[in-house]
């Protein structure tokens, strides 16, 4: 296995997308990174580059000691597991894992060897005579992920190959994923656009947003510690809160367009600033002498475990709420929110470009 470096790459369409902007990331040996973003933020375009489908405009990419950025696939010793799973239809699945071997000109018996071993790792038991034709859709990536690994590569590549699945299944192969990666230890680099995998599968993930890193970090980083109100928005489920407004004199409280004042952690510096406070950190409350926020309730979605309040600050702010399920709470009430002012964060102002 392998690091794989990322260089000050960019990659720019001839139709003029600057898709990838100096995108500079490191991925350690045996690490299991994960590239997400909104549709169109280039993470595809950035994977592609580090398989060698894409040419990179300028930059270094790096796989070990190696620099690769011109070699072709098939140099770069890396193995890249597709959505569509591109599993040759006239072949078994054995036959499809070894393929790639056999036109390396592999001798017979280690390419037997490396298949039965991959068969038995992913559990794909009498599967290995079937073909294609004959399988479900996690049947077929999990022989899509048996070929990358009798390839025995220094890294694997994965474009959102649990996109295709219904979401049992996805939820199912994530864990089978995971499991994957800590028995073969090896270096992954993974695409997808659900914060959900990236979160429950990355021990770091790399967000971008238009062709920009946003923020490299673990799960809990990101979660944490957002970088800036895009990261914010984009990781965690019910989305965080996030106002716009200003810091007031004092730089200890903020106060919303709409009119939302909340307490802050620390002093900042006066002035325009976003806020942002996550739906589990607020909390239904009867009392009124500590931080809170006096909401209308719109709609309470009930999701068993938990309660999802959608409500409405005085000035007509949506605000989201995560209770626990068994709290009761009726539409049209109005409410009392206790959060604590430590979890607020403070973002910079986004200049919109
Ligand atoms: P993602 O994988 O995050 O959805 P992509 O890497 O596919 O994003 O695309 C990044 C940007 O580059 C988008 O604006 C997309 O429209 C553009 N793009 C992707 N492929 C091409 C192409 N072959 N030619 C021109 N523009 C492209």
């Amino acid at each position: 296995m392998s690091t794989v470096s990322l260089r000050s790459i960019n990659r720019r369409y001839p139709g003029g997308t600057h898709a990838v902007q100096d995108v500079s990331l490191e991925v350690a040996d045996g690490e299991f990174m994960v590239l997400v973003g909104p549709s169109g933020c280039g993470k595809s375009t950035t994977l592609r580059m580090v398989a060698g489908l894409e040419p990179i405009d300028s930059g270094e990419l790096y796989i070990g000691e190696r620099e690769v950025s011109k070699l072709v696939p098939a140099e770069r010793d890396i193995a890249m597991v597709f959505q569509n799973y591109a599993l040759y239809p006239h072949m078994t699945a054995a036959e499809n894992m070894g393929f790639g071997l056999r036109v390396r000109g592999t001798p017979k018996a280690e390419i037997k060897k490396r298949v039965t071993e991959a068969a038995e790792l992913l559990e794909l038991g009498d599967l290995v005579d079937r073909k294609p034709g004959k399988m479900s859709g996690g049947q077929r990536q999990r022989v899509a992920i048996g070929r990358a690994i009798v390839r025995q590569p220094a890294a694997f590549l994965f474009d959102e190959p649990l996109s295709n699945l219904d979401a049992k299944l996805r939820a199912e192969m994530r864990a089978e994923l995971s499991k994957l990666h800590r028995r073969l230890g090896a270096t992954m680099l993974y695409v997808t656009h659900d914060q959900v995998e990236a979160m429950t599968l990355g021990d770091r993930i790399c967000l971008l947003r238009g062709g920009v890193i946003q923020q490299v970090g673990t799960p809990m980083e990101l979660y944490e510690r957002p970088a800036n109100a895009f990261v914010a928005r984009f990781i965690g489920t019910p989305p965080m809160n996030v106002w716009t407004g200003e810091v007031l004199a004092g730089g200890r409280r903020f106060r919303s367009t709409g009119g939302v004042e909340l307490a802050l952690p620390q002093n900042v510096s006066p002035g325009p600033a976003e806020v942002g406070l996550r739906p589990e950190h607020l909390s239904l409350t009867t009392v009124t002498d500590g931080p809170h926020l006096r909401v209308h309730v719109e709609l309470v979605e009930r999701m068993g475990a938990t309660s999802l309040l959608h409500a409405r600050t005085p000035g007509g702010e949506i605000i989201l709420a995560s209770m626990p399920g068994s709290m009761q709470v009726t539409e049209a009430e109005t409410v009392t929110l206790a959060y604590n002012p430590d979890h607020v964060r403070t973002f910079p102002v986004e200049v919109s470009s």
